[in-house]
């Protein structure tokens, strides 16, 4: 927690004063959520286009306030990681998923992996393979009902040593996704050497599936590469049929979105139906 304030000192003395002192209070009363117990983890089923079977779902980190009230992570996730604080929290919300993840496994709930969010300076630091080991150690959790999402700009800043890290991480076993696929103005020379599995097409090409912007020939140049370089591709934002008619078309087989259902609390999963698609 000492490291954590002497980062946030570091950070702050670049901004206003005014946003400082907001920032910092901020700053406080997440790191008493923490301790409270108010950081929740919900979870957004993650959906086969084909079947419409259950293929996985993300644990989305939820902020349930009693002084602001619920709280999105849009909000307060860049706190936690501009802080330092994403480093505890980060270790939580990977504890809490795995165990989350084991348990349903104990109940014969038939749910192939979980996909956990992890950020940057989480993956910056050189201690993630033994963060994520001990995940699954401490909870049983085999390494191959984990995959581990990534955004593109932590792997730009950095290649060499992000694929130095990502494999580590592969070799204990869990599958790797590059997350908002397409935001982050990748590379195409480093991206075949990627150590992952999947590509995370973002949601802002996805919702635009249907119209005639650039956008969605995004989306179907994405599916194109991935398939090209032997990657799976799940298509995030999926809000209607036609959009997840359109991914299958071109060959992406896997979807989340609220066309399906949002993230929800893990005892309301087994509520959810199982989304066939119209013939
Ligand atoms: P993300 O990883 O890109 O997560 C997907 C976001 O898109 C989620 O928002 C989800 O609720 C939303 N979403 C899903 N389907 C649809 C849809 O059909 N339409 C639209 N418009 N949105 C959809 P959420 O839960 O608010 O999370 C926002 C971001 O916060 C995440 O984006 C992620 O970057 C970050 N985040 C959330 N939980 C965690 C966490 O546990 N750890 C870390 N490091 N970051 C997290
Ligand atoms: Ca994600
Ligand atoms: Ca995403
Ligand atoms: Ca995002």
């Amino acid at each position: 927690a000492k490291t954590a304030g002497r980062g946030a000192y570091r950070f702050y003395s670049h901004e206003q004063t005014s946003s400082v002192r907001e920032r910092t209070s901020m700053e406080s009363r997440l790191r008493k959520a923490i301790e409270r117990g108010e950081l929740r983890l919900n979870y957004q089923p993650q959906i086969c286009l084909d079947t419409g079977a259950i293929i996985g779902v993300e644990a989305l980190a939820r902020w349930s306030s009693p002084e602001f009230g619920l709280v999105a992570p849009d909000k307060f996730i860049p706190i936690a990681e501009e802080s330092g604080l994403i480093i505890p929290m980060g270790e939580w919300i990977l504890d809490d998923a795995c165990r989350q993840m084991q348990q349903w496994r104990q109940q014969g709930t038939a749910i192939p992996r979980v996909a956990v969010n992890l950020s940057a300076l989480q993956v910056q630091r050189g201690d993630v393979t033994a963060l994520v080991r001990r995940a699954l150690d401490s909870t049983g959790l085999p390494a191959s009902c984990l995959e581990l999402e990534i955004t593109e700009g932590y792997i730009l800043q950095d290649a060499d040593r992000a694929i130095e890290v990502l494999q580590q991480l592969r070799d204990l076993g869990v599958s790797i996704a590059i997350d908002d696929f397409g935001t982050g103005f990748s590379s195409l020379s480093y991206l075949h050497r990627l150590p992952i599995d999947r590509l995370k097409i973002d949601k802002s090409f996805v919702q635009e599936i249907g119209s005639t912007s650039r956008a969605a020939q995004v989306a179907q140049a994405v599916v194109r590469l991935g398939k090209t370089l032997g990657l799976s591709i799940i298509g995030e934002g999926v809000e209607h049929p036609h959009h997840a008619d359109a991914l299958r078309e071109w060959g992406c087989h896997e979807g989340q979105g609220f066309l399906y259902a949002h993230a929800v609390a893990p005892d309301q999963l087994h509520l959810l139906a199982p989304f066939k698609r119209k013939p």
